[in-house]
């Protein structure tokens, strides 16, 4: 199969999105961008093809799709039992980054949900996913468009290197502008519990709801979402992260420091040393970027309170740098 990569200049714009959307109709598999990283869409009622997104990624057929919608009256449609609370949350976070968790409603097909009784509801923030959704006539499921395991996508080009002739088109919107993926969080419990960390804080929406939100990682062994357990985010090179204490413990072997002012960093560099900017929005491409490089060994250097100020990021790194022998 051809991967056709479809421009949204002002030239073409019109016309990749029909396509695009024409070809979600006619039940194919599509990438498209969002404003925390690309996404591999389906229609949510057709169960081939969101069967299509597990085979293409590799995706675990237990690990559940978010679910995308254009408008917020779309997840009554999808889901049952919407607290005041999650409206609140939607009122004030949707378009965003932040995915609910919600009961699903039965008429939604249990692929989507890997046979949980509930359902991930997401309205991206990117004009280009918004009127891909509305053109297609329903809402899309969307996991990340990469292979499973590797470091999720955010721009067409890393798409296209995992994906190529396992898809029908990529939408080229460019960077993401967020870089990681949103904020999932469990409102079908009493407190509502932060599954998977992101831009959107816990406590941006402890402040929203004036109540207290856990996050699952932190207060029990429990994994509460089943994409949790997977290694995710993972270059092929092995990550190691310091704080600044431990500097100490620097190796010869390395050959990418990441730090989030690599101008300040007194580390000598070597024709075989590079040091560049740790930052949400490039994580993922310096992973990326890194593997393409042949580099074995990344070293990520962060300072005190860098995981209180930026605990979606901090998530994505300890991710990188774990070894799971059950990674699929
Ligand atoms: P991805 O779409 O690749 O960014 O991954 C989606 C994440 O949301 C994974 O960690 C999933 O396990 C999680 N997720 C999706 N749907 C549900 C659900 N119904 N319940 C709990 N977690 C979910
Ligand atoms: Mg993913």
């Amino acid at each position: 199969m051809q991967t056709h990569l479809l421009s949204t200049d002002s030239e073409h714009y019109e016309s990749s999105l029909q396509t695009a959307s024409d070809l979600i109709k006619h039940g194919k598999i599509i990438a498209f961008p969002t404003e925390t990283v690309y996404g591999l869409g389906a229609s949510i009622w057709n169960e081939q093809q969101i069967k299509k997104i597990y085979q293409a990624k590799g995706r675990p057929s237990d690990n559940p799709i978010i679910a995308h919608i254009a408008k917020v009256e779309d997840v009554y449609s999808l889901a049952e039992l919407v607290t005041d609370d999650s409206y609140k949350l939607m009122e004030i976070f949707f378009p965003g980054a932040l995915t609910l968790v919600l009961k699903r409603k039965s008429v939604v097909p249990s692929i989507v949900s890997a046979g949980l009784d509930t359902i991930a509801v997401r309205m991206p923030n990117h004009e280009i996913a918004l009127d891909l959704i509305q053109r297609s006539g329903s809402p899309l499921v969307a996991p990340s468009a990469n292979t499973s395991g590797s470091p999720s996508p955010t721009t067409a080009q890393h798409v296209m290197n995992d994906l190529s002739g396992k898809i029908s088109a990529i939408l080229d919107g460019g960077d993401c502008g967020i870089g990681i993926e949103s904020t999932v969080i469990d409102m079908t419990t009493s407190s509502p519990v932060i599954l998977r960390p992101g831009s959107i804080t816990a406590q941006m929406i402890s402040d929203v709801l004036q109540k207290q939100v856990i996050h699952a990682g932190k207060t029990s062994s429990v994994t509460h979402s089943p994409g949790v357990k997977y290694r995710h985010y993972a270059p092929k090179a092995r990550v190691v992260v310091l704080n600044e204490k431990e500097r100490h413990l620097f190796r010869d072997s390395t050959q990418l420091i990441l730090h989030p002012e690599p101008q300040n960093l007194s580390v000598e560099t070597t024709s075989e040393l590079e040091i560049r900017l740790l930052h949400q929005s490039t994580f993922y491409n310096e992973l990326r970027r890194a593997d393409a490089l042949g580099y074995t060994t990344i070293l990520i250097i962060l300072p005190d309170k860098f995981e209180a100020n930026n605990e979606g990021l901090y998530n994505r790194i300890k991710k990188s740098a774990e070894v799971n022998d059950t990674n699929p």
